[in-house]
Order: structure tokens, then C-alpha cells, then sequence
């Protein structure tokens, strides 16, 4: 019977909540939850298809072991499975001490499976090698926060985005990776126009299509610019004094440095005009209210801590925290990293925002927990302990719902780590990541809508996370898996001794957390799952009694440090590691895409998530490309100090002169060699640790591979995709995607410098379902191209060009129009190899996603005067989850503008 089960969206920290229409062993449908106030009833692209994602075929369901690094891996039991690794992990601490084995976890988990996993580390094992992907992430914030307030809390709220006078974001680009907020920031900007938005940002995003002032500054350079807003804002005497004098210190040492930051200087290392400058500084130090949002622009980076704390400092200034529209609000990337936070899952926190380091801190918490002590060498943070992995200090690693073969940067290291490793533990969804590859033992994991838990989000908001249908196969919950193990590991290590993970269920692993954050900033001790059911999510400190949230922090301008005041921090900018050079010219940003979401493990599965951008293409200012004499499309070699990587080029005119760009999605999976963060650098902030994922210097060149290959197969698409993966191994170019909307497809292109053995041809043919059947095909051997199309019930099924792929576009039409062209037989039969005359077709983005229409539909409406309340009504592009409307609006814009000579 279908019913309908109240969760959360399981991408990013928005954390919006969703109705999952299921049966309890399929999920149909998913829609916004009108009562969950991050949303409201609204969700993005990525959040209305989640029911088109997670394709079983692609799910891991038993687990599977590997008894040797040259064998394959073979089903086993779980107890089998957690008896092997409770076996190797406890041999490998009795002999090389705790600190020799690691856990790399991650911001999708839910707070119950974080506190299981850090109490396992840390109060089993005995190590503090325990971090999660939030170190990519939001590990800069922390620090800023901690460093400027006293506590890792975000102050504000999302309904502070639709109340302030002047919204400031910096290094995000909100309208693709937080696009329910930003509907509700184009919402409130539409309602009070008056409302002033600055993004400052190097590229011209479609959040900063919202602006009243982009600052497209050099990328780095966000300190100068904050020290030089400030030095604005001191000199025009637009501080709040009695602020400053009431509840901060350290004002006095940043305004002596703040004077150094005249705005010659400033605009010059920013690459901006002084009068820009001045305007931010006048638009913020004339609002009633200033709000700042920022997300990896910020953290990712070497100085990533300097800038979260200088743009803190701003508010401190001008006392813009702790009112309505006011305050420093990052946003958090992923669901959870909040509750990792909460939970210690840094390898320098405890649970309850506590310090690794601080020895009060682990005596509270050893206590707790009932054991004698905590350990005090200090964990390794992600890039640190990868290193430690490659090195061989670490020698039994388990890793949870991430995927560091794809989202850590400088990925040779992060692979030859991966394949030296005594004993990798892989705790995942779905089997066909980067990292399960390096598997010795593969445990499946629930995924999204089979789970239960809590979440918090970005405004500090705590959701209970409900499951709807029944585990796939075997897959168990995180936190079950992590107490099973733990209770195998502590027969080994305290044999005798009452189990410290006798938790029936995840509720009971929050009753136990909680506590932990009893009198501390995040008190959560008057919550429980009863409690959110019946008032539904709730904005944390909660404390024991309260009958509601805390919407805003700091209204009363006490600050949880020692005498309850927030610090200024007053450090100098500095010039990020200089990654570029006259070798690698190019400084790479990369950052996220509007449809996928990490790695693509989950909206790798849904075709429909491609139509947006189908492939990883690195994006160059028009004048870059003219320099190096490329055309759109053309595949170029990417080169860093780290790798290399083939891929297409376009022209961007967002980016400016000197830099480039690429989405962070891809990875080895979907592109050929290794992924996009072959080239990032691993170099890091010194107090967050937080890799500089967005700056890496890089030299871009064409490249000639004059034998392409397209290829286009319907049907078993997550078995074909691993089937024919490892057969592109010898190309220079292969990359893959999925196609379609009601029937999905695998698309492979490809290019290699020499025509492939015929033998390898016969192979893929027979896994594109292209060697034998109803099967048009012509073959030229001496120009070596050749072309085969499968035809069934009077449509295209599969299609391969091979040698010459000029038609692919047209080929690739006729399939999803799902009709037979009846110039097809004529074209397939005969040496042509570009589409007939007349039928050539452009790759015509999908832009909106719920509605299915195409770029080129837009065109053509805006060619014919359409406004945007047009275009919604002609086509119905951006009336359901609206995040195609920044695009469109685009496109407007770019039609509206003045033609260049
Ligand atoms: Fe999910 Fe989109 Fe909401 Fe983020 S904004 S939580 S991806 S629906």
C-alpha cells in the first residue's frame, strides 16, 4: 500500500525536509515537505529526482571480502566479514600500537552513526585517527567560528536571509549548491528590491546574476578585501562602538593593521576598482542589517582560517550579529557536517564541541563513557592521514560513505595510498565508487530513505531522518555496522568487560550522545526523537525544559568564551602558495554543478541529471582559448604539477583572464585518468587543515587523437557501464554519462591517439549489443571508421561510430525522439560519416529538468520577445523547482546586452 514517510534530502546542508512516497520496498516519488522550515515545501533539482537515483544495479548488497591483493573479491556473511576485520584490526593495534589504524568518515552519515564511530575510535581503539570528509569542507569555518565566537555555531538562521537589508556572498555560488536558499534570497530581493546583494566571487556565476555588486576579485585575495572593507568602514566611521567596547577585545591591534589596507592597495591585489571597493564598504556600512553567507571560496583554501576570521571580523565591527538579518552564516556543504561537528568527527574534536587536545575535555567525556582515559596523541586530519596511509604508518584503514579516491586532492598519492594499504574496509551504498575498488572487505550500507537518525543542518537545526522502505540485499544501517565490529573488536582488545555498544537502535545512540552536550553551546539535551515528531525539527541549544529552539545566538553579545567576549583576529593577508608559474599558468578553480552532487555515486544513477551538462568540460575565458588556438569542444591535456587529464575545452566569458575552470564531480569512474582532483593540490591551511581543493596552478594544451569514438546503448545500464569501463583503459580520452529521461542510456566518448585492435572493437561491440541481431552497420577499413546502429520495434536501441563521429549529435536526437529517420538506412549504408545535409544537431542542454525543456526551446522563445513570465508560460520551464531560472535569466540578460565589435 503506498504511503508517505516525512524525511530529509540527503545532499546538502540546506537539509530540506521531503515526503517519500513508498510502499516500504519501493520508493515512487518525492516531494518538498511543506511543514520542514528550511524548505517549506520547496526542493531543487537534485532533491525532486531523488527518486530516480540509486539505481539498485549500482547498490552494494552483500559484503564481500578479498583475501589477497592480486584476488577479486567473493560474497561472504557479515559474520564472516566483521570477524575478519575485528580479527586484523585487533592484531594490527596489539602489535603497532592504536595510532596504526584509521577511520575516514564522512558529512552524509547521520549523527547516531557519527557518535557510534567516534566512540569506537576513540574509546576501543584508543586513537584520535578518526576525520571525515568535513575536513574538505567546512573544517576553515569551524575554526573561524571557534577562533572569533568562542564556539563552533553558526549564529543566524535561514529566515535571516528574507529579513536582512544587505546580503554579502563570498565564495559561493548558492544559486547551484544551496538553490532552496537562494530561491528564498531571489524570493525576499524580488519582495524588497532595496535589499542590497554583493557576491564576490572570481567567476560571474549565476549567483552573482543576483547582485547588486559582484567583485570579481583574484582568487585568494579575500583577506586584503576584508581588512580593506574594514579599513573603509573605520575611516567613513561606520562602526558600532559600543559593540566593539562592550563585547569584543582585540579591536585595537586590527585597526593598527586595517590602516595598512589603504583602498590603492587593496583594490590592486584584488584585481577591482576603488570605487567598487568603496561602494561594498558604503552598502554594508549603511545597512540596518548585514548578513554574510560563504561557503568553499573561503574554507578551500590555504588560508582558509584567515579568511572565515576577517570576515567575522566585519561583523564584530559594526555589531551586525545576534539581530534579525544580521551575522556570519556559512553555509554548510553537506547534510550532516553539522552533526559531525557536534560529534567530535574531526580528528581534533570530542563529542559535544570538545578539544582532542584539552584534557578536562577528555576526562568528561572518558567518564561518560565509562573508561579510564581517552587518547592523547593527536589524530591525523585528512590529507595527513592518507599520507600516513601511504607511508605505511597506517596499516588497517576504514573508511565510511566517502569516496577519497575521488574527492581528495592530488588523487596519484591518494590511489598508490589506497593500493599499498595492508587492510582497506570499505562501509558503502554502492559498489561502484573509486575508493570500493581498493576494498579488501566491501560492507554495504543502507543508503538514503532505508535509514533512520538525525541530521543537523546549516542553521543549526536538528531533523529526524525517518526510513521509509526495507534495506536492499544485506545492507545494514552505518551505526549498526560500526557496533557490530566494535563489539567483535572489544572481545579482543577488553575481553571480560561489559559491552561499551549495546545499543539496540540508532534512538539509543542518541539517548546516550546527548548528554555529552548537556550545559555546552549546542545543548541538545531537551530533544529526543518524540520531541521532533511531535514539534517537528528543531534549532539547537534545546536545552532540558525549553519548549522551543534558539532561532539566533548571541542576541545578548555574550560570546562562550572566557569572559564572554567575541575576539577580533588581526592577521596580515597572505599571498596564497604560489601554485603557478610560467609552467602552469592557469590558476584551476573548481567547484560544484547544478545537477550532481560530490562524486556522483547517487546522481551518477539518474540519466536525467546529465541533460544539464553531460560531461566534464574545462571552462576558459574566450581569450585563453584564442591564445592557445582552441575551438569549443576541442579535447585539451590539463597538466598540473601532480597529473595530467584529457578533456574537452569551452569558452566561458564567466571566467576572467588567467583562470580556468572545472566541475569537481568527475572522477575516475565517469572520466579517464584518475578524475579532477589529479590535478588539485593537497597543500592546507595550517589551523583548519582544509586542503586548497580551488587553487591549483595548471597549463592547458591541445591535444591531437585523431580516432574518436561514440557510443550510445540502452538497457542494464550500471551493468553495461562496468562492463565496458575497464576497455577504454587504453584510450587518452574516454569519458561516460547517462542519457535520457523515460529510458535511460549509457554514452561513452572516447579518443585515442591510434585506431584500436579490431579484437577490442569486436569485444565493445558485443557489450553495446552491436554484434549480432537486427544491426545496421558499414565499415571502412582502410579510413578506419565505421558505424553500426541496432534497431528495434522501429527505434534505436544501441549505436557506435568508430573513426568519425560527426553524426553522434544527430544519432544521439533520433534516439531520444525515439522515430526513425528515414534517411538513416540510406546514411548508415553508405561512406558518409557527418550528418545528412539539413540534419545536423547542436547538444541541446536540458535546462529545466522538471519540465524537460531545452536551451535551444529557450532560445527561440526569447528570440521571439519572451520575458521570463513568458518563457514560464509558454514552455513551464522554472515553475517547479525553479533552479533554472538563474540561467534563464542569463540568457536574457546575454540577449538584452549590447553586441561587442
Ligand atoms: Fe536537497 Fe536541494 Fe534542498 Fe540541498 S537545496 S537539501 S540538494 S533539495
Amino acid at each position: 500500500m503506498r504511503q508517505t514517510t516525512a524525511s530529509t534530502c540527503c545532499y546538502c546542508g540546506v537539509g530540506c525536509g521531503v515526503l517519500i512516497e513508498h510502499d516500504e520496498t519501493r520508493i515512487f516519488d518525492v516531494a518538498g515537505d511543506p511543514d520542514h522550515p528550511a524548505n517549506f515545501g520547496r526542493l531543487c533539482s537534485k532533491g525532486s529526482t531523488l527518486h530516480l537515483t540509486g539505481d539498485l544495479d549500482a547498490r552494494a548488497l552483500h559484503p564481500e571480502l578479498r583475501l589477497g591483493k592480486q584476488l577479486g573479491r567473493t560474497r561472504t556473511d557479515w559474520d564472516s566479514a566483521l570477524e575478519h576485520a575485528a580479527e586484523i584490526f585487533a592484531e594490527t593495534i596489539l602489535e603497532h600500537g592504536p595510532d596504526s589504524v584509521a577511520f575516514y568518515i564522512s558529512g552524509q552519515l547521520l549523527t547516531e552513526d557519527y557518535y557510534a564511530f567516534n566512540k569506537l575510535a576513540r574509546a576501543l581503539v584508543g586513537t584520535n585517527n578518526i576525520d571525515s570528509n568535513s575536513r574538505l569542507c567546512m573544517s576553515s569555518a569551524v575554526v573561524g567560528y571557534k577562533r572569533s565566537l568562542g564556539a563552533d555555531a553558526p549564529p543566524c538562521a535561514y529566515e535571516d536571509i528574507e529579513q536582512s537589508h544587505c546580503v554579502l556572498i563570498a565564495g559561493s555560488n548558492m544559486a547551484y549548491a544551496h538553490p532552496v536558499l537562494f530561491r528564498r534570497l531571489e524570493e525576499a530581493k524580488a519582495r524588497r528590491p532595496e535589499m542590497n546583494i554583493i557576491v564576490i566571487d572570481p567567476r560571474r556565476t549565476d549567483t552573482a546574476g543576483l547582485a547588486d555588486l559582484h567583485l570579481a576579485i583574484r582568487p585568494g585575495t579575500d583577506v586584503a578585501l576584508f581588512h580593506g572593507l574594514l579599513h573603509l568602514l573605520i575611516r567613513d566611521d561606520r562602526l558600532d562602538q559600543a559593540f566593539i567596547e562592550a563585547h569584543t577585545q582585540g579591536f585595537d591591534a586590527l585597526k593598527v593593521l586595517a590602516e595598512e589596507y589603504t583602498p590603492t592597495i587593496v583594490a590592486e591585489l584584488c584585481g577591482i576598482s576603488v570605487e567598487a571597493l568603496q561602494r561594498c564598504a558604503r552598502m554594508i556600512g549603511s545597512a540596518p542589517s548585514f548578513l554574510s553567507l560563504w561557503c568553499m571560496g573561503l574554507n578551500q583554501s590555504t588560508s582558509g582560517s584567515a579568511k572565515n576570521s576577517a570576515l567575522i571580523n566585519l561583523h564584530l565591527a559594526t555589531g551586525q550579529i545576534g539581530r534579525p538579518g544580521a551575522g556570519p552564516f556559512s553555509l554548510t556543504g553537506q547534510p550532516n557536517a553539522m552533526g559531525g561537528r557536534e560529534t567530535g568527527s574531526l580528528s581534533n574534536l570530542l563529542p559535544g564541541h570538545r578539544e582532542a587536545g584539552d584534557p578536562q575535555h577528555r576526562a568528561e567525556v572518558a567518564e561518560h563513557w565509562g573508561v579510564k582515559q581517552l587518547p592523547t596523541s593527536a589524530g591525523l586530519s585528512a590529507i595527513e592521514l592518507f599520507e600516513a596511509v601511504g607511508d605505511g604508518r597506517i596499516k588497517a584503514l576504514w573508511i565510511a560513505c566517502t569516496n577519497p579516491a575521488q574527492s581528495l586532492p592530488n588523487q596519484q598519492k591518494v590511489h598508490q595510498a589506497l593500493a599499498a594499504c595492508p587492510f582497506v574496509v570499505v562501509q558503502e551504498a554502492f559498489f561502484t565508487t573509486e575508493t570500493c575498488r581498493y576494498a579488501d572487505l566491501l560492507l554495504p550500507a543502507v543508503s538514503w530513505g532505508e535509514k533512520e537518525g538525525t541530521v543537523t543542518n546549516s542553521e543549526r537545526r536538528v531533523s529526524h531522518v525517518r526510513r521509509a522502505i526495507a534495506a536492499p540485499g544485506e545492507a545494514r544501517p552505518d551505526w549498526a555496522i560500526a557496533c557490530d565490529f566494535a563489539r567483535r573488536l572489544e572481545r579482543r582488545l577488553r575481553p571480560g568487560q561489559p559491552s561499551l555498544f549495546a545499543f539496540e537502535d540508532p534512538e539509543a545512540l542518541f539517548e546516550e550522545y546527548k548528554p555529552l552536550t548537556r550545559y555546552r553551546d549546542l545543548d541538545l539535551s531537551g530533544l529526543s526523537y518524540r520531541l521532533l515528531d511531535e514539534r517537528g525539527p528543531q534549532q539547537w541549544p534545546f536545552p532540558r525544559d525549553s519548549s522551543t529552539g534558539t532561532v539566533r545566538l548571541y542576541r545578548d553579545g555574550v560570546f562562550p568564551t572566557e569572559d564572554g567576549r567575541a575576539r577580533f583576529i588581526a592577521e596580515a593577508f597572505q599571498a596564497s602558495e604560489q601554485d603557478c608559474d610560467t609552467r602552469f599558468p592557469l590558476v584551476l578553480n573548481t567547484g560544484r554543478l547544478r545537477d550532481q552532487w560530490h562524486g556522483m555515486s547517487r546522481t551518477g544513477t539518474a540519466a536525467r541529471l546529465f541533460g544539464h551538462e553531460e560531461a566534464a568540460v574545462l571552462s576558459l575565458h574566450p581569450d585563453e582559448m584564442r591564445r592557445r588556438r582552441l575551438q569549443d569542444g576541442q579535447l585539451v591535456r590539463v597538466d598540473s604539477r601532480r597529473g595530467s587529464l584529457i578533456l574537452p575545452a569551452r569558452q566561458d566569458e564567466s571566467l576572467q583572464h588567467g583562470q580556468a575552470f572545472l566541475p569537481m564531480h568527475w572522477g575516475d569512474r565517469f572520466l579517464r585518468g584518475l578524475g579532477i582532483n589529479v590535478l588539485t593540490q593537497a597543500s592546507f591551511d595550517p589551523l583548519s587543515r582544509q586542503p586548497a581543493l580551488k587553487q591549483a596552478g595548471v597549463q592547458v594544451e591541445a591535444v591531437e587523437l585523431p580516432w574518436p569514438f561514440f557510443a550510445l546503448v540502452e538497457g542494464q545500464v550500471q551493468h553495461r557501464f562496468e562492463a565496458l569501463r575497464p576497455l577504454f583503459e587504453g584510450f587518452e580520452y574516454a569519458s561516460f554519462s547517462l542519457a535520457g529521461r523515460d529510458r535511460a542510456a549509457l554514452v561513452i566518448r572516447a579518443a585515442t591517439r591510434s585506431v584500436p585492435d579490431a579484437e577490442l572493437l569486436k569485444v565493445i561491440d558485443r557489450l553495446l549489443n552491436l554484434a549480432e541481431g537486427p544491426v545496421l552497420a558499414y565499415d571502412d577499413a582502410h579510413r578506419s571508421v565505421g558505424k553500426r546502429v541496432r534497431l528495434e520495434h522501429g527505434r534505436i536501441v544501441a549505436l557506435r561510430l568508430a573513426g568519425e563521429t560527426a553524426a553522434s549529435q544527430w544519432l544521439k536526437s533520433l534516439w531520444l525522439d525515439g522515430e526513425i529517420d528515414p534517411d538513416l538506412r540510406r546514411w548508415l549504408l553508405a561512406p558518409l560519416s557527418t550528418a545528412p545535409h539539413g540534419k545536423r544537431v547542436e547538444n541541446d542542454r536540458t535546462l529545466c529538468n522538471c519540465m524537460n525543456i531545452g536551451q535551444a526551446a529557450v532560445h527561440a522563445g526569447i528570440a521571439q520577445g519572451l520575458d521570463l513570465a513568458g518563457l514560464k508560460q509558454r514552455l513551464g520551464c522554472g515553475t517547479s523547482c525553479g533552479s533554472c531560472v538563474p540561467e534563464i535569466k542569463r540568457l536574457l540578460a546575454q540577449a538584452e546586452a549590447p553586441i561587442r565589435v
